[in-house]
């Protein structure tokens, strides 16, 4: 059968279709609309610009306060942006992140001494 949401094609026995990960039942076939007509990760999902707006600001603040905290925000940022909306963003927030990381922790280290 296929998926509703996506068009895989998904076995029948599966519970979620591995692809997008819909949810929909083999013993329910009559009514599968509901089911699959909602993006599951929506709720996780703060949406392209979300994403591109935390993940900037984390990587600007990552770079004189907390590292460790607002580098790895801005690189989930990324990871998000670059698998569910835009893979060219995605990837630059992360260089952009993991960059904020490695200098805030680098100036960090050396305005401690
Ligand atoms: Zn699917």
């Amino acid at each position: 059968m296929e998926c509703g949401n996506c068009g895989t094609e998904v076995s029948s026995e599966d519970d979620f279709c591995p692809s997008c990960g819909a949810q929909f039942s083999s013993s329910a076939t009559g009514d599968t609309s509901s089911r699959v007509s909602g993006e599951p990760e929506s709720r996780f999902d703060i949406g392209e610009k979300g994403y591109l707006g935390i993940g900037g600001i984390s990587g600007v603040i990552a770079f004189g306060f907390l590292p460790p905290l607002f580098g790895v925000v801005s690189i989930f940022c990324g990871v998000q942006l670059w698998r569910h909306h835009d893979k060219k963003l995605g990837g630059g927030i992360i260089l952009f992140g993991a960059v904020a990381l490695i200098v805030g922790m680098y100036v960090g280290a050396q305005t401690m001494q």
